[in-house]
């Protein structure tokens, strides 16, 4: 399934991110850069200790990543041009600004990933794991701001032309599709 925005494809597929072969895996992490589980235990068991040392060296020198935020990593094993580190919001009720944190993740990624000069990215579902953000609404915050970041962003600052979401949940999988439907 995939729509095109100006010039950028976005697509959803299912199944693990660390076999996606493009530039920019992003990693839903936590604030202290620790690998944890969930999709950055996948990212940290198959990228190798390199990931995990370049974590530490952004942890002494700004103290971790906020929710929202994002930093760069190399891939380590993995064949990708860098790991994007970004911390979602903790699903809280929805009353401490979570859609906006979550909004914001993929808005510093997709920075991020241009500043680097990359030409494809995949997200996984931000959040909707041990976070506990609810799906759809994950779902529709995701699409709508990148959405809006590649309509907004004219094509000669966008280097980008792929952006993938990788679900690893059936219902993820099926949210994203019913949801990308509607942008076309
Ligand atoms: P968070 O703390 O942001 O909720 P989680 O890792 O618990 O992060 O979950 C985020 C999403 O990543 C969930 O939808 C989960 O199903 C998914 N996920 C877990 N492992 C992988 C993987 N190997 N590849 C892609 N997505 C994954």
């Amino acid at each position: 399934m995939q729509v095109r925005i100006n010039h950028v494809v976005i697509s959803v597929s299912t199944g693990d991110i660390t076999a996606w072969k493009g530039d920019i895996i992003v990693n839903a992490s936590n604030s202290g850069l620790y690998g944890g589980g969930g999709v950055d235990g996948a990212i940290h068991r198959a990228g190798g200790p390199q990931i995990a040392a370049e974590c530490a060296l952004i942890r002494q020198k700004q103290g971790g990543v906020m929710p929202g935020e994002a930093a760069f990593t190399t891939a380590g094993r993995l064949p990708n041009l860098g790991i994007i580190h970004t911390v979602g919001p903790i699903w809280k009720g929805g009353g401490a600004g979570e859609e906006t944190t979550l909004a914001r993740c993929y808005i510093s990624s997709l920075d991020l990933a241009c500043a680097r000069g990359a030409r494809s990215i995949a997200f996984p579902n931000i959040s909707t794991g041990v976070y506990n953000f609810p799906k759809k609404l994950a779902c529709e915050t995701a699409l709508s701001t990148i959405a809006d970041y590649v309509q907004s962003t004219g094509p000669d600052k966008l280097p980008l032309e792929t952006i993938t979401f990788i679900c690893f949940e059936p219902d993820n999988a099926r949210l994203y599709e019913e949801t990308l439907k509607t942008y076309i």
